[in-house]
């Protein structure tokens, strides 16, 4: 199929087609990645989704929740895209996040599009491609992009720089402890959801959210956030309660930041983010080609390894190398 032909598919909001155009994002083939190119070039870059980031350890209940939170806006009309991010797959040889019946409901909907993730190892890769998933979804006319990910390492972060929203979901926790939840994630997330407020655990779960909330008034009131904000909230994936409270809160946040010219300024700060990264990566990349440059690299890399050498002053004489100046 033609490129122009896949991205017209898109735009008419064609599932096929854009399944299609997501594998040659995927894809490492260079003839892929420029048809991927291609079309991601063709698309109406103004349509814009809501971006949902939604963090969580694996058994927290996130496919629960986001088949009943996709299915509540599928049931308001709205048409929702999840995706997910997992660096992790490689190693478990496959993908845990791409299990489909996971969301056997949301997966059968008409007007919703479940993508399990590419098994790829490396972060930089996977941000990429999910950024061009979501680009896609977006020009397929998707309102809601849910973008999943198993809280470890840096895929957090690469979401969260993704996202217009962050949600990181949580189980109820006993006694004091407060999950070993980091802080700097704290300071990212725009809502916490405690998962699992029913039957036994629904006390458990309200005690938890009242620490979590605790927790974040103590944190620095943030420029992007109008009061009560990050709010900590309870709710059942499973009996689905809670969820439209969620929903309605994640609104009025999006209100706000709309209203407060946020929106714009949070899109413009992450694009700004990407491309510096995307250049930072192309240009190594590019310097690696030279093999008189990637052997002084990996010489380089030796020395900083061992504590030989300080990691900036190895960059500067790499970078000086690369000048021409020494
Ligand atoms: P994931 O690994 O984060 O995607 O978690 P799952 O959605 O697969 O859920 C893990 C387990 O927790 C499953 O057995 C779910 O049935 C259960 N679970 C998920 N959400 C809830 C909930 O709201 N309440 C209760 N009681 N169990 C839940």
């Amino acid at each position: 199929m033609e490129t122009t032909e896949l991205a017209e598919k898109i735009a008419r909001g064609d599932r096929r087609a854009l399944a299609r155009a997501i594998t040659l994002v995927e894809s490492a083939r260079p003839d892929h990645r420029a048809q991927a190119a291609e079309v991601l070039a063709a698309l109406d870059p103004s349509r814009q989704a809501l971006r949902i980031g939604l963090s969580g350890t694996p058994g927290v209940g996130k496919s629960t929740f986001i088949e009943s939170f996709g299915l509540m806006l599928t049931g308001q009309g709205l048409k929702v895209a999840v995706l997910a991010v997992d660096p992790s797959s490689a190693r478990s040889g496959g993908s845990i996040l791409g299990d489909k019946t996971r969301m056997e409901r949301l997966s059968r909907d008409p007007k919703a599009f479940i993508r399990p993730s590419p098994s790829q190892s490396q972060l930089g890769g996977v941000a990429r491609r999910t950024r061009e998933a979501i680009a896609l979804c977006e020009g397929a006319g998707f309102d809601v992009v849910l973008i999943e990910t198993v809280g470890v390492g840096q895929s957090e972060t690469a979401v969260a720089e993704m996202s217009d929203l962050f949600l990181l979901l949580l189980a109820p926790a006993g006694g004091d402890e407060l999950q070993g939840v980091k802080r700097g994630i704290m300071e990212t997330c725009d809502m916490i959801l405690v998962n699992k407020a029913d039957g036994e655990l629904r006390g458990q779960a309200i005690r938890t959210c009242s620490d979590y909330a605790g927790a974040l008034r103590l944190l620095r009131r943030r420029p992007q956030d109008p009061d009560g904000f990050p709010k900590a909230l309870t709710v059942s994936a499973l009996e689905t309660g809670g969820i439209a409270e969620a929903w309605e809160q994640m609104q009025a946040l999006v209100r706000w930041r709309r209203d407060n010219g946020i929106w714009d300024q949070r899109r413009a700060a992450q694009a700004m983010f990407w491309f510096r990264e995307e250049v930072r990566a192309g240009l190594l990349a590019a310097l690696e080609e030279d093999t008189e440059i990637a052997g002084m690299l990996h010489d380089l890399q030796d020395k900083v390894a061992s504590g030989e050498l300080l990691p900036a002053l190895a960059a500067d004489r790499l970078v000086q190398r690369f000048r021409g100046t020494a």
